[in-house]
């Protein structure tokens, strides 16, 4: 099969993913072999290029995977030959450790994510536990189902654990794939949006998704918010976002890595009155399965541009220059 490999840590811009011939992967007991069509690209894969996320090398990335089941491993039988399914970031968890054991498998001792403690979708074929696959909803184009796969369901849990109540404001630091999302959930749910993002397309999709206010991360909203989610890889919307919340509101830091530190915080200004800063780690697949019924009742339509696999590395290098408008997917060739 063909794929995209990356072998050794690098600069996005020195375009490190190699397409390679490897042999297709076979399942094994309990897996589904899954032919994949296309694989969302996110922010996750340019932390793991770059070395701020650690990878297995060489490893095939990519965590938004959507495809046919094309073959069953021994005692597989949730799904049958030809189901359209979904792989998210969660590929598995051990099921026994105190974490998985009170519900919260997405901090599980022995986590292991798609794309990156093994391979993913950046690759014609794949392999996944059956018990970590997602039937998609009907409604749904493979393209725009990959976003929801991770830049949705990390955005839902975002806003879940933002402890957002109908028609309260919500703060989004950063208008990317996962944010394009939340924010029409954040319609839905009644809840009145204030985008900050310095790049003016950006701002332009987030009027177009409701927003109703747009401004730079250092500018005063029209009214202080109840919550907000930093989707932004610099540590200066922290304290930026801080300043603008709520008393007793929440700030949720929904990147995996920052790219630089966050600055020195003024106790009485950023953190008194019982503000709060929670980050959010992996999905579980309860947040997928939740989120795709959620997404297909809304409807939420992701605004999707479309690349072939052996353009990845052109495709992540536009995502790191924030030159993608919503999500941004590889399709595989047949
Ligand atoms: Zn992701
Ligand atoms: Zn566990």
């Amino acid at each position: 099969m063909k794929a995209m490999v990356l072998k050794e840590i690098s600069t996005v811009e020195r375009e490190p993913l190699r397409l390679e011939d490897l042999p297709d992967p076979v399942p094994g007991p309990g897996e589904i072999l899954v032919k994949v069509s296309v694989c969302g690209v996110c922010h996750t894969e340019l932390d793991e290029i770059e070395g701020r996320l650690q990878s297995k090398l060489p490893v095939v990335l990519g965590h938004q995977v959507v495809g046919k089941v094309a073959a069953l491993g021994s005692g597989a039988k949730r799904f049958q030959l030809g189901d359209r399914v979904g792989i998210a970031w969660i590929y598995s968890a051990c099921g026994k450790c105190h974490f998985c054991q009170g519900g919260n498998e997405n901090l599980c001792l022995d986590f292991k994510g798609t794309g990156c403690h093994v391979n993913g979708g950046y690759a014609q074929y794949t392999v996944v536990p059956e018990d970590y696959a997602y039937l998609i909803p009907q409604r749904f184009s493979d393209s725009q189902t990959a976003p929801l796969l991770c830049a949705g369901a990390i955005g839902y849990r975002d806003l879940a654990l933002s402890g957002i109540q109908r028609g309260q404001t919500l703060g989004l630091f950063g208008f990317g794939a996962s944010a394009h999302i939340v924010i029409q959930v954040a319609k839905y749910w009644g809840c009145e949006t204030f985008v900050f993002t310095r790049n003016e397309e950006h701002r332009e999709l987030a009027k177009k998704l409701g927003a109703s206010w747009t401004g730079g991360s250092e500018d005063q909203p029209p009214r202080k918010l109840n919550c907000a989610i930093d989707f932004t890889p610099v540590g200066e919307t922290v304290p930026n976002a801080l300043r603008v919340l709520e008393k007793g509101g929440r700030l949720i830091l929904a990147v995996i890595r920052k790219k630089n530190p966050i600055p020195s915080m003024d106790y009485s200004k950023h953190l008194w009155d019982e503000k709060e800063i929670k980050s959010v780690a992996n999905i579980t697949r309860k947040d997928a399965e939740d989120f795709l019924s959620l997404a297909a009742e809304i409807p939420i339509i992701p605004e999707v541009q479309e690349f072939q696999l052996a353009e990845a590395n052109q495709a992540l290098i536009l995502l790191k220059q924030g030159r993608i408008q919503g999500s941004c997917v590889l399709r595989m060739p047949d």
